[in-house]
């Protein structure tokens, strides 16, 4: 089959992803085999092929938002044909503490689709039953693949960061992730503040119904009553912090962090304003977040690259010059 494939992580001007022939994966028992129709890109993906995030294989097949058809399976209940979403917990292993305590994103030894195990920027993938879900018919392949990661994680931020309806919150960041949660914060009738860097990024802000939009660090008119932040970067976390009202959070939706800079705590955090990092999803944020997504018909923007060019959609990615999602195309 073909795939892009990873051997020395460097930087995206480079071209670190190889175009080539491997041998298509076979299902080991619990697994199914994907055609992969679509796979989304993520800024994780860009940690992992610039090698900010450590490799974990010697060979690496990225791309950890697969939308696929069940083609084969292995003593497994997914019928052939089924469409799949498989996002960035590829499976936990069930019986560490975090597992049995309910928290599978805090599982002690996961597997990360398109990190520890390969992911679908290649035209077929193997990937574990249960951690794949069936998608609704309404969301189509090409808007299903960003909603896997961005949108699954973004609406656990929103969980993380305690959004309840009507509240104030503020987006740091207007990426993949956060057009995303906009459109599930509008359906819960929260006033939306948005500080981003990009004059379109600010532009499809407005368009999708933020109240008010400003500069990456700049302040938000009013206090927040929660904020997530989308930027790898401290600076961004701690312009948030400086926007929240007493007792507010900022939930950081980001994996890798430039640093936190020094910041003032008797005015930034006294108060029991809190600092909480997201990280990775459960499966219940999955069922939970597609559904809704079905439910308002969320239609991400969506840029296509095809296979071919996905040293591409990432070097787009990194310089934000897409708006919304990019996707590769198989
Ligand atoms: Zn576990
Ligand atoms: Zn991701």
């Amino acid at each position: 089959m073909k795939a892009a494939i990873l051997t020395s992580p460097q930087p995206v001007r480079n071209q670190p992803l190889r175009i080539g022939e491997v041998a298509t994966p076979e299902p080991r028992p619990g697994e199914v085999l994907l055609r992969v129709r679509a796979c989304g890109v993520c800024r994780t993906d860009l940690h992992i092929v610039e090698g900010e995030l450590p490799p974990l294989r010697r060979e690496l097949i990225p791309g950890h938002q697969i939308v696929g058809e069940v083609v084969d399976e292995n003593a497994t209940r997914l019928p052939h044909g089924t469409r799949v979403g498989v996002s960035w917990i590829g499976g936990t292993e069930g019986s560490c503490r975090y597992c049995q305590l309910g928290l599978e994103n805090l599982c002690d030894s996961p597997a990360f689709t398109g990190y520890s195990v390969n992911g679908g920027y290649a035209e077929y993938a193997a990937v574990r039953a249960d951690f794949a879900f069936p998608l609704p018919d309404r969301l189509d392949d090409l808007r299903a693949a960003p909603l896997l990661c961005a949108g699954i994680i973004g609406f656990r931020s929103l969980r993380v960061a305690g959004v309840k309806p009507g509240d104030r919150v503020g987006l740091f960041g207007f990426g993949a992730s956060a057009h995303l949660a906009i459109a599930v914060l509008r359906s819960w009738k929260c006033e939306v503040y948005v500080s981003t860097r990009g004059e379109s990024h600010r532009k499809l802000a407005a368009s999708l119904g933020a109240a008010w939009v400003g500069s990456e660090t700049e302040k938000p008119p009013v206090e927040l009553d929660c904020a997530v932040t989308f930027a790898p970067s401290g600076d961004v976390v701690v312009a948030a912090l400086a926007s929240l009202r007493k007792g507010g959070v900022v939930a950081i939706n980001a994996i890798h962090l430039d640093r936190i800079p020094q910041f003032d705590y008797d005015r930034l955090m006294w108060g029991e304003r809190q600092l909480r990092s997201v990280a990775n999803m459960t499966r219940a944020d999955a069922r939970d977040f597609l559904r809704i997504a079905s439910e308002i018909d969320l239609r991400p923007k969506v840029t296509a690259f095809p296979l071919d060019q996905a040293n591409d959609a990432l070097i787009a990615l990194k310089e934000d010059s897409i708006d919304g999602a990019a996707v590769i195309t198989i």
